[in-house]
C-alpha cells in the first residue's frame, strides 16, 4: 500500500464526527463509519457549511430531532466507497441535498414532495465530520457529480439554495417587480443573489447591523435599508413609485418580521414567509388586509427534487456569486469557536473543513 492510500480515511477506520449532546454542548467524537450498503455512499467531507437551522438547534434543540444528534447537514465531498448499485464510484466528487422524498406517498403523488414524511423525517445529519454515510434514497434522487470548476464550498450551498429556489418558484416572481427581503442573513442574501441573477429590476434588503447591511450592498442589492432607522417604514412605502413593494420575502423567522412583511407589502401584493418561527408562534392578520387589500400569503417550506436540480444548475453555471455567502473558514476541531462566531453575527456562513 502506498503512503497516499494509508492517509485515506474510510469505512472501519477511526475518524471524527461532531455530536450535539445538548443545547450549547458540542463534542467531537470518535466515529468508525460502516461500509455502505446497497445504493449507499460513504463520502469524505471536503466542506460542511453552517446554517441558521444549526444555530437555532445549537441554542435550543429542535422540535424534530431528539438530542444527542450528529450535527451538520450542508456538505460536499468525495466518494470513498460506493455501495452495490449506487450510480457513483470511488473518487467521484459529489454534492447532495441532505433529504429526498419517497416518490410514492400522497404528497409525492401530488407534486408536493417537500411535504413527504421521508423528506425531513429521514434527513442526513452528521456533516461536521471526516466521513458521512449517504442513504440510498438521497443518493438516488438528490445527489450530483460536482462540476470540476466548482469549489467544494460553493457546492455545499446546494441545500440552502434549493430552499430559496423552491420559495421563489412558488411565489412566481416577475422581473419587473420590486421585491423587499426582510433579513440580511445568509438566506436573505441568497434570495437577493438569485433574484438579481434572474434579472429582477429592484431588490431591496431590509436588515439590521452595519456589517450585514454592508455585505448586502457589496453583494449587489439595489438598495439597503437599515431596519433600525427612523425612516425605514417611509423608505419602503416610497418604493415602486409610492405604491410599496410587489413582494416581501420574510427571512428572519421572527414573528415581528412576519408582522412587518404584512404591513409593508403593497395592496394586491404577495408575502412570502420564508423563515420559520419557533413552535407555538401565532400570527394575527387583519382580515381587511387579506380581503380588501387582496394580499396573497404563502409560506413555502423545504424543497422538491426539481428545486434541487434547478439549484444544482445555478451553481454549476456559476450563475450567481454564491460563494460570497461563505465568508469564514475554520477547521473541524474549531467548531466551538465557529458557533461562538455565529452567535456574535460576525459571519454569514462558515466553511468547516475537516
Ligand atoms: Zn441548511
Ligand atoms: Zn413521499
Amino acid at each position: 500500500m502506498s503512503a497516499a492510500e494509508v492517509a485515506v480515511i474510510t469505512a472501519g477506520t477511526h475518524s471524527r464526527q461532531a455530536v450535539l449532546v445538548e443545547p450549547g454542548h458540542l463534542e467531537l467524537r470518535d466515529y468508525v463509519a460502516p461500509h455502505p450498503g446497497p445504493g449507499e455512499l460513504l463520502i469524505q467531507i471536503r466542506c460542511a457549511l453552517t446554517c441558521g437551522t444549526d444555530l437555532k438547534t445549537f441554542r435550543r434543540g429542535h422540535p424534530l430531532w431528539e438530542l444527542p444528534i450528529a450535527f451538520g447537514h450542508e456538505f460536499s465531498g468525495v466518494v470513498v466507497e460506493a455501495g452495490e448499485g449506487a450510480a457513483f464510484k470511488t473518487g467521484d466528487e459529489i454534492m447532495a441535498a441532505p433529504t429526498a422524498p419517497c416518490g410514492t406517498c400522497f404528497y409525492c403523488q401530488r407534486g408536493q414532495e417537500n411535504l413527504c414524511d421521508d423528506a425531513v423525517g429521514r434527513m442526513v445529519l452528521g456533516a461536521y465530520a471526516d466521513l458521512l454515510l449517504l442513504p440510498a434514497h438521497v443518493v438516488a434522487r438528490n445527489t450530483f457529480i460536482k462540476p470540476a470548476g466548482l469549489p467544494f464550498e460553493e457546492a455545499a450551498l446546494l441545500e440552502p439554495l434549493s430552499c430559496v429556489v423552491h420559495a421563489q418558484d412558488v411565489a412566481r416572481l416577475e422581473k419587473s417587480e420590486t421585491i423587499v427581503i426582510i433579513g440580511g442573513g445568509a438566506f436573505g442574501l441568497l434570495h437577493m443573489l438569485v433574484l438579481k441573477a434572474a434579472g429582477v429590476r429592484e431588490v431591496v434588503v431590509l436588515g439590521r447591523g452595519l456589517k450585514r447591511l454592508q455585505w448586502a450592498q457589496e453583494l449587489g442589492a439595489d438598495r439597503v435599508i437599515d431596519a433600525q432607522s427612523a425612516d425605514a417604514v417611509a423608505e419602503i412605502a416610497r418604493l415602486n413609485g409610492g405604491f410599496g413593494p410587489d413582494v416581501v420575502i420574510e427571512c428572519t423567522g421572527q414573528v415581528d418580521g412576519w408582522q412587518d412583511a404584512l404591513a409593508r407589502v403593497r395592496r394586491g401584493g404577495r408575502v412570502v414567509f420564508f423563515g420559520g418561527c419557533p413552535p407555538g408562534t401565532a400570527l394575527s392578520v387583519d382580515t381587511r388586509l387579506m380581503h380588501y387589500d387582496n394580499l396573497t400569503l404563502m409560506a413555502p417550506f423545504h424543497f422538491r427534487p426539481r428545486d434541487v436540480r434547478r439549484a444544482f444548475e445555478l451553481l454549476a453555471a456559476r450563475a450567481l456569486n454564491a460563494g460570497a455567502i461563505v465568508n469564514a473558514r475554520m477547521g473541524l476541531g474549531e467548531l466551538a469557536e465557529v458557533f461562538a462566531m455565529l452567535e456574535r453575527g460576525v459571519v454569514l456562513k462558515c466553511a468547516v473543513i475537516p
